[in-house]
């Protein structure tokens, strides 16, 4: 079924909405983007089955051999568009300040004046689907509503795997229900009797979001982050506005619960930057030497964090889905996430295998050898042979798999919670060869603040652009955060103090580095799993039960309290990934200092504090 046989439903409002504003908006949006046809996705598996179809149709998906990966596909998008693109994003607050050193701005009305004429007509020749989206439990009081009308069918599936999506959500916005107004397309109209690419995209690319009306805007890429309207850019984006104005946190974290063999349970929220090991860390499986542990998942990549009644922190994952890094995982590094993925799954820019399965760069690791023969992300012949002759990869190092939560075995019996979780502890973790040691706890929670907001890490394929430069990148929010970075940090410090006036406990707050590599360039710790270690210490942290040393600024483990039953790991393998170089440090402040003078506007005096502290520490 292509575009223009949909097109009995075209115009024809579901009965269920009664919503006048959304309606009076979903016109507007048809008058100025002239779409042929308008479909209300109502969020049904007959519906996601007939998108999806239409997708292999259309040539855009491929379906994979049913008997090697049951109600799964593949897409392969244009070479040009594999990648949020960073540079391209922009915060449109009406005051230039409130947007902040850190982002790309452009006044409102100049940047509607700018998007307007690229709007006027871009889904000529397609359809306009209709997706309204609840960002958490439905009805949950953490949770919010959007609605985003895109002309990418991709993008309808995969919103259905990402978020609770369809009918439901209209029927709980009622007549007059708060809604997120998100806008995609692809920027690519067809003109009459003119055939569609396989993936439309466009060369020109706005990521545009007013903070002060809640709107987003994207133009020009049908890839993830630029393009599923939920994910960073409602619930990072978006979200941190509205967290900053009605007092809660939108953040860039995943969230688990621990259970030790007495069955006493714990909550962790943690900020990695993107590709870091978010999703391994949120489904990690205890090594040898911790029977009777348990990690079970709420969420993979974002967190909404609200105080409750109690004034403790409550956290649900806004998220339905998992679009996770396909390269690098494996049995090894994330067993629950290859039993995730084996049925209903949408695969973006994955390898193709002989007989209709997907393949990337890690999974020889499970198999012990390469396969003979691919054909790549790009849709070439690909042989071991070719990937040595020219580095070829058979997936793109940013390639994809979306996939529901419910598929995760690991998934936490509360993860659908309306109430949340109440978190004990956040996890901050930079991806940092040298310098930053294994684990670290705050003193206090402006420490924990201190060190969130001056990480630092390498830059991965989640974002166009050079790889493994380091650069600042505050609570793993740099590409994410919707206002001033200072206002956020001052957010962070008020919420600290409303718990405390609460009479609640403040969680901890750890910073940890997985990634420190020895002479000879490789990782030294083992992590994955074996990142269990480390949890378990700052569980035991949290009891009471480890006294830990300090260091310059903070509390890090000594050899003796981390247990290393089935693990080889030496105390001289330990002092290289725990140790604290000086002269690295003095070096790192210099870069600490380099960013509170980019973010010196209405930095927050504790912060600067508390570096002069560090320094005087370490020059001690
Ligand atoms: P992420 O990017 O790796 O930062 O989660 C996801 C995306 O591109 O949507
Ligand atoms: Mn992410």
């Amino acid at each position: 079924m292509n575009a223009r046989t949909l097109e009995g439903l075209a115009h024809a409002t579901p009965a269920y909405v009664k919503h006048t504003q959304l309606v009076a908006w979903v016109a507007d949006m048809a008058a100025l983007t002239q779409p042929d046809a308008i479909y209300w996705c109502d969020g049904s598996e007959e519906e996601y089955a007939r998108l999806c179809q239409q997708l292999v149709d259309a040539g855009t998906f491929k379906r994979l051999n049913p008997e090697l990966r049951p109600n799964s596909f593949l897409a392969c998008s244009d070479p040009s568009d594999v990648a949020r693109v960073e540079d391209r994003t922009y915060i449109c607050s009406a005051q230039k300040e409130n947007a902040g050193p850190t982002n790309n701005w452009m006044e409102p009305a100049e940047m509607r004046a700018t998007l307007n004429p690229l709007f006027a007509g871009c889904m000529r020749g397609r359809t306009m689907y209709v997706v309204p989206f609840s960002m958490g439990p439905l009805g949950s009081p953490i949770a919010h509503i959007g609605v985003e009308l895109s002309d990418s069918p991709y993008v309808a599936v995969n919103m259905r795997t990402m978020t609770r999506m369809g009918r439901a959500v209209v029927e709980l916005l009622g007549t007059d229900g708060a809604f997120v107004p998100c806008v995609h397309t692809v920027g690519a109209p067809l003109a009459e009797g003119q055939a569609d690419v396989k993936w439309p995209c466009n060369k020109t690319k706005y990521i545009v979001h007013f903070p002060e009306t809640r709107e987003i805007w994207s133009y020009g890429s049908g890839y993830g982050g630029n393009a599923l309207l939920g994910k960073k850019c409602f619930a990072l984006r978006i979200a941190s506005n509205m967290g900053r104005d009605q007092g809660w946190l939108a953040e860039h974290m995943l969230i688990l619960g621990v259970t030790n063999p007495e069955g006493k349970k714990y909550h962790v929220a943690a900020a990695f930057p993107s590709a870091c090991g978010k999703t391994n860390f949120s489904m990690l499986v205890p090594p040898a030497g911790f029977h009777g542990w348990k990690v079970t998942t709420i969420g993979d990549d974002i967190a909404w964090i609200k105080p409750g009644a109690d004034g403790r922190l409550y956290a649900i994952n806004p998220e339905a889905g998992y679009f996770g890094v396909a390269p690098g995982t494996n049995y090894h590094t994330n067993p629950n996430c290859m039993a995730s993925l084996d049925k209903n799954v949408i695969f973006t820019n994955v390898a193709l295998t002989d007989d209709g399965d997907v393949w990337w760069e890690g999974m020889e690791k499970d198999t012990g050898s390469l396969p003979a023969h691919l054909i790549d992300w790009q849709g070439n012949d690909w042989t071991p042979e070719i990937a040595k002759a020219t580095g070829a990869k058979a997936a793109h190092p940013n390639s994809r798999f979306t996939v529901a939560a419910t598929n995760n075995p690991a998934l936490d019996e509360a993860w659908d919670d309306a109430a949340g979780v109440a978190i004990d502890a956040f996890i901050f973790g930079g991806r940092r060869s040298t310098t930053v040691p294994l684990v670290t706890e705050a003193r206090n929670w402006t420490e924990g603040v201190y060190m969130a907001a001056t990480m630092g890490s390498e830059t991965t394929a989640a974002a166009a652009g050079q790889m493994g430069v380091v650069r600042r990148d505050p609570f793993a929010m740099l590409p994410f955060m919707g206002y001033n970075m200072s206002d956020y940090f001052q957010h962070w410090l008020n919420m600290g103090d409303k718990i405390t006036a609460s009479g609640a406990k403040q969680p901890a707050i750890f910073c940890t580095n997985w990634f420190r590599k020895g002479a000879d360039g490789q990782f030294v710790w083992p992590g994955y799993g074996e990142n269990m270690r480390v949890l378990k210490w700052m569980i035991d942290r949290i009891e009471g039960q480890a006294a830990g040393q300090e260091n310059i600024f903070g509390v890090s483990p000594t050899y003796g309290e981390l247990n290393w039953t089935g693990l080889d790991f030496t105390q001289a393998q330990f002092d290289t990934v725990t140790s604290i170089d000086k002269a690295a440090w003095q070096q790192e402040l210099v870069l600490h200092t380099e960013l509170f003078t980019q973010l010196a506007h209405h930095l927050p005096q504790a912060l600067v504090d508390t570096k002069a502290a560090i320094e005087k520490r370490l020059n001690a």
